[in-house]
């Protein structure tokens, strides 16, 4: 099946109980991408209930203290919920409706998917549990009392490292025990096909809108897309209708740390190697015996030792390219946009920043770099605070 490879990248590596679920949903997702009714429900969620299209701001402040190319924000971090998750959350638990599921579950690190998911069950009506390390549970106990507001299960995972790795592991598990019913809501571009190519779709009105917002504004194309990749759906979401203009750059920014060469580095492009790993083939981080090696970064949402199929295509072919950013080039970047736009971005949205702070000024004043800004801040205030030897009660 080519349609569920980006290269040589990609596929469905999954136990035969889960093909079955698997090409259920992708018969169903190919049907309704294209139904008249599923488009104009979605499209009136996202219009009403999302806040899209989000806006392009053009930070001047921040432009001019660089002194180089102009900087415009996709302010992604406006949505409901805090975060692009909710495009593909709302897309993929409206085709779960469709499909007459009634329960989603989904897997989260930090806790954001999870709250975007247990969102859309509360407002379709659908119950929802949600599978999260219990690393993860303890570190972010606010985002588990906001899901159990919201009206979903969570259930801790103690299996491994008890982080987010774990969390997909078991919430696959879970899905091949009740295919019947339930539709797993995965939250980035990653895993066996469909779900790479469906969330792409979903998070790619993205770059539509920039597009319409940059002609609009500018007249032309930006320079560059810069975006933070964790699994790579805000990333992909911003590159998509770009990927024929190849006078843009296109630039993902993984997390990598203390560095690409200090030992828990999650920049997966920069230090990983080939892999076959949660259904798909794709570079993954691994130790000296081929086996998932420990992440860290001070980001938990791109804390994963993967990275999507379409970015492992995009980085060989060479359309796009991937940098590893620090975490302390993160914190500053974090900081900096907080002073200078009085914007607090989101820790992962910081990385792209961080790039972007990097080479503006290498460029001239007529140059256009658009930074999707993936989340709002608020949530990592309390973990930035004590990074920086500052301890807050949340
Ligand atoms: C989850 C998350 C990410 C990382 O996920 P991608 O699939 O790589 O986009 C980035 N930014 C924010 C704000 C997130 O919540």
């Amino acid at each position: 099946m080519s349609e569920a490879y980006f290269g040589e990248f990609g596929g469905m590596f999954v136990p035969e109980i889960l093909m079955q679920a698997l090409i259920e949903l992708k018969d169903a997702y190919f049907c309704y991408k294209n139904d008249e009714s599923f488009n104009s429900q979605l499209k009136d969620l996202l219009q009403n209930y999302v806040n899209r299209p989000s806006p392009l701001y053009f930070a001047k402040a921040m432009s001019e203290n660089l002194g180089g190319a102009k900087i415009y924000l996709k302010r992604e971090d406006l949505n409901h919920t805090g975060s692009h998750k909710i495009n593909n959350v709302l897309g993929q638990a409206l085709l779960a409706k469709k499909m007459g599921k009634k329960r989603l579950i989904a897997e989260t690190g930090a806790g954001q998917h999870g709250v975007a998911t247990a969102t859309a069950a509360a407002l379709l009506n659908m119950d929802c549990e949600i599978f999260m390390g219990k690393e993860d549970t303890i570190r972010q106990s606010l985002n588990v009392y906001r899901m159990n507001l919201l009206g979903a299960k969570v259930n801790a995972v103690e299996s491994g490292t008890a982080t987010l790795k774990d969390a997909v592991s078991e919430t696959l598990k879970e899905w091949t025990r009740n295919i019947d019913n339930t539709h797993y809501v995965l939250g980035s571009v990653m895993g066996p096909h469909p779900f790479p190519t469906m969330i792409r779709d979903f998070q790619s009105i993205i770059s539509k809108e920039i597009k319409e917002q940059i002609l609009m504004l500018e007249g032309r194309l930006p320079d560059v897309v810069v975006a933070c990749v964790g699994g790579g759906s805000n990333a992909i979401g911003a590159f998509y209708h770009f990927l024929e203009d190849l006078e843009v750059e296109l630039v993902g920014c993984e997390g990598a740390g203390d560095g690409v060469d200090s030992p828990n580095s999650a920049a997966t492009l920069s230090v990983g190697k080939v892999g076959i790993f949660h259904g798909m083939k794709s570079y993954f981080c691994q130790d000296q015996y081929g086996q998932i090696a420990p992440v860290e970064c001070i980001s938990a949402g791109l804390d994963y030792p993967g990275i999507g199929p379409e970015h492992a295509f995009l980085r060989d072919s060479g359309r796009a390219k991937y940098v590893p950013i620090t975490d302390i080039q993160a914190v500053e970047a974090f900081e900096y946009l907080a002073k200078i736009e009085g914007i607090i971005p989101a820790i992962e949205s910081a990385h792209a920043l961080a790039y972007a702070i990097q080479i503006a000024p290498l460029m001239s004043k007529n140059h256009i770099i658009v930074v999707n800004l993936s989340g709002r801040g608020d949530k990592d205030c309390a973990s930035i605070a004590r990074y920086r030897g500052v301890n807050i009660y949340e």
